[in-house]
């Protein structure tokens, strides 16, 4: 198929400005065993390698304008990274490193021909190339086209490595294991409330660490590595829909229930100073895309507070039963129902 106007430039562009942020993105020699790109973007396909003794894992992650981000309420920056964020976040849910990204966008004619339009997109890649050079994410390739609805979509593919056979599990809980969850909660949803509140685009174009959890959440990859060298997780799950929802998916898989305690969850300032405490505490349960870890562990096993720089918190437990509560701060319990973030209305 001819390539739509401004493609060729796009994929220039996307090629260049992308290597540019990626610390590590040169192809390397056949035959190395670290693994990684051996062809890049250029050719019919990527050629990838991993590490000798690794499975290769891959996810993919839709962002569509109206749904992930809002133009009137994300900055570019904050657009781009975080439709990189959501796989990220799934490797390190999964211990995996990261080994090369795909890119495919769908982009109104307005944004390739018109100078704002050209603003925004420079922008979105600033924002997706800081977080890739952060995560060592190169890009291997992608494709562009113009979106006859108008609407930005960006689809990520991200490929992974982890030891063969030893990538975390949402599976592997058991009755009796600890229930771990990594920083804070609900503060990507206090943020979001907080711009909504002022009808105005959040201002937030550079990730300050834990500042703006909405805007630039940030993956916890270095945790779920570490989580899965020192074999200290028995499952694992990314918080993307909310704890009451993702927890709901971690138990089905572990064919376990879990009672969680309110007293313990660690809230998000942004949540815990600026709500009622009965909002802050729906806001950490239900918020969701925090992309914080939820994790559980051998009752046995000493889990510490910091784990490769981050704060890791017992929330509860793992029981038999396969029901899922909350021990309330009236110290009854409560069904905890899932309740997780449906993404946004879509913008009329
Ligand atoms: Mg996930």
């Amino acid at each position: 198929m001819p390539h739509a106007v401004g493609e060729l430039d796009l994929i220039e562009r996307i090629r260049a400005g992308w290597g540019g942020g990626a610390p590590s993105p040169t192809p390397r020699k056949p035959g190395t065993a670290r693994g990684g790109i051996v062809l890049g973007i250029g050719d019919d396909c990527a050629i990838l390698r991993p590490p000798r003794g690794h499975d290769l894992l891959v996810t993919t992650d839709f962002s569509l304008e109206g749904r992930h981000f809002r133009r009137d309420w994300h900055s570019p920056e904050s657009a781009g990274h975080r439709a990189l964020a959501r796989g990220l976040s799934d490797l390190a849910a999964m211990g995996a490193r990261p080994l090369a990204a795909f890119l495919s966008l769908a982009l109104p004619p307005e944004m390739l021909k018109k100078k704002a339009g050209r603003m925004w997109l420079e922008r979105f890649f600033t924002g997706l190339q800081n977080l890739a050079g952060q995560a060592t994410a190169p890009l291997a390739g992608g494709d562009t086209s113009e979106s006859p609805s108008g609407l930005i979509l960006a689809d990520i593919v991200l490929v992974g490595s982890a030891p063969a056979g030893r990538a975390l599990r949402r599976s592997g809980g058991r009755s009796g294991d600890a229930l771990y969850v990594s920083g804070s909660l609900g503060g990507a949803a206090a943020e979001l409330k907080k711009v909504t509140s002022r009808k105005l685009r959040s201002k937030a174009s550079t990730s300050t660490p834990g500042a703006h959890p909405q805007m630039f959440p940030e993956p916890r990859l270095a945790l779920g590595q570490a989580l899965l060298r020192r074999r200290l997780a028995t499952s694992a799950i990314d918080l993307s829909d909310g704890l009451s929802t993702d927890l709901h998916h971690l138990c089905r898989e572990s064919g376990v229930g879990a009672i969680v305690e309110a007293d313990a969850l660690p809230i998000h300032p942004l949540a815990a100073d600026h709500h009622a405490e009965a909002e802050a505490l729906d806001l950490a349960l239900n918020g969701g895309e925090d992309y914080e870890l939820l994790f559980s562990a051998h009752a046995s096993v000493r889990i510490p507070n910091r784990i490769a720089g981050v704060r890791v918190t017992r929330i509860g437990r793992l029981v038999e039963e396969r029901t899922i509560s909350l021990l309330g701060r009236d110290q009854l319990v409560h069904p905890l129902k899932p309740g997780g973030w449906e993404h946004f209305a879509v913008k009329q």
